[in-house]
């Protein structure tokens, strides 16, 4: 077998400050594979940029003009990281024979490709980049993290523990990811679903080389719920098992105050019926809050809007080559 083709994958949303040490990095990297005669000299860098504000997008045209191993896609606005990765993927189909996504901001120890592109050549068609320990993360990460792969667990999602978006897909793998066409993108429980020979590789997570983190909570939260919502109706048969719960539990309890009332024992108390009408109003908004994630997800999908569209590509393509969404 010749050596592969890879595609490394970087979505970049102002990523001014670790752009120009990640390509120089990855290029160094990418080289090396090149000559030690692991990878293929064809195979290429492809920066996503998700709609940045700052000198993202002319750092990485420069780098185009540099080096042909960079590519690079501009995307038309900001899409969030999984649409704009899946959009460097979906660019990468058909010329490469594996591609690795990976983050921007060096915390992905990219020493580990070599195993990444081994595991491919033994015939795996994903290989998911687990981090070893959670060292560099704050206490509440990791703590929130764990408490989260564990509750998604037992809600039935597929999710490979301390696995972020580090990972290998071969042709075949990438090929079955775009016949996925939700728009509600959470490509770690989509990946588990592809199927085909799957491995491991361990690496360590380092700390973010420079400027901030793109994932403030409120978005962490967001994309925690969408880790749920989009594989799992649980929440929906949980909340039918509650409100039978509550009937029977409801008419035990009037079964009580009418033996009570006959018996002439003290009635029940105000409090206690005013409690209780709160606590079902509560109750029924909540089934009712998350009947509704689920429904303005079915609104989403059933329009079917693109996840991406392409400004610009270097090296520059016509428009009638570009990859559209969900052809
Ligand atoms: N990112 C993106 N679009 C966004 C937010 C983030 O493409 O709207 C990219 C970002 O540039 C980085 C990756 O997604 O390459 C992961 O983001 P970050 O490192 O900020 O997340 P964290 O590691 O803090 O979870
Ligand atoms: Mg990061």
């Amino acid at each position: 077998m010749s050596e592969p083709v890879l595609f490394i994958v970087i979505p970049c949303y102002n990523e001014e400050e670790v752009l120009p040490e990640t390509s120089k990095r990855i290029l160094d990297k990418l080289m090396r594979m090149v000559k030690a005669g692991s990878v293929s000299d064809q195979s290429r860098v492809v920066f996503v940029d998700d709609g940045s504000r700052d000198k993202t997008w002319s750092l990485i045209e420069a780098y185009g003009a540099e080096d042909e191993h960079f590519n690079g896609v501009k995307l038309a606005h900001n899409r969030g990281h999984q649409n704009a990765l899946f959009c460097g993927l979906m660019h990468s189909l058909g010329q490469c024979d594996c591609v690795v996504s990976m983050d921007a901001d060096l915390q992905d120890d990219i020493e580990v490709l070599d195993q990444f592109v081994e595991k491919y050549k033994e015939g795996c068609e994903v290989v998911y980049g687990v981090r070893k320990a959670r060292t560099t993360d704050t206490f509440f990460k990791r703590s929130t993290a764990l408490a989260y792969y564990r509750f998604v667990g037992a809600l039935g999602t597929q999710i490979v523990y301390n696995h972020a978006d580090y990972r290998l897909l071969g042709s075949r793998a990438l090929q079955a990811l775009s016949e996925y066409r939700e728009v509600n993108l959470f490509l770690r429980g989509i990946v588990p679903d592809i199927g085909y020979k799957t491995d491991v590789v361990y690496y360590d997570r380092g700390e973010r080389f420079a400027g901030e983190s793109k994932y403030p909570l409120k978005k962490m939260i967001s994309f925690a719920l969408e880790g749920i919502t989009s594989f799992s109706v649980k929440p929906l048969e949980l909340i039918m098992k509650l409100g039978m719960t509550i009937t029977v539990l409801s008419v035990l309890a009037l079964i009580y105050a009418l033996v009570a009332l006959l018996a002439g024992l003290p009635a029940v108390n105000a409090f206690a019926v005013g409690g209780s009408i709160f606590l079902s109003c509560g109750l029924v908004l909540d089934a009712l809050g998350i009947i509704a994630i689920y429904v303005g997800k079915i609104y989403q999908e059933t329009k079917d809007r693109p996840r991406f569209r392409i400004e610009k590509t270097v090296p520059e393509v016509p428009d009638s080559q570009k990859v559209k969404d969900k052809e």
